[in-house]
C-alpha cells in the first residue's frame, strides 16, 4: 500500500497573531545620521519577527546607515526615535 499523498510539511507554525501588513511602509521620519552630518529620512526594513511584534529597522536613505529600530506590536503607534 503505497501512499504518496502524505503532507510534507506537518502542521502549519501559525501563529494566531499572524499580521497581514507586509507592505513597506513610507514614512516621514527623520533621523541624525552621523555619516551624512546631519538628519536624513529613513527607510523602514523589516528586520525580525518576534513573538512581541515585529522589529523593524531604520536605514539612512542616503548611505544605508543603521540609525535605530523599533519593534512594532500590533498597531503602528510607537515609533522609537533616538
Ligand atoms: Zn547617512
Amino acid at each position: 500500500m503505497n501512499r504518496s499523498y502524505r503532507p510534507r510539511y506537518g502542521v502549519p507554525a501559525r501563529s494566531p497573531r499572524q499580521k497581514e501588513k507586509q507592505f513597506e511602509k513610507l514614512r516621514a521620519t527623520e533621523l541624525y545620521c552621523p555619516k551624512c552630518g546631519r538628519a536624513t529620512p529613513v527607510r523602514e526594513r523589516l528586520l525580525l519577527v518576534l513573538p512581541e511584534g515585529d522589529k523593524y529597522e531604520y536605514l539612512c536613505v542616503y548611505c544605508g546607515t543603521s540609525l535605530g529600530d523599533k519593534i512594532e506590536r500590533g498597531e503602528p503607534k510607537q515609533l522609537v526615535v533616538l
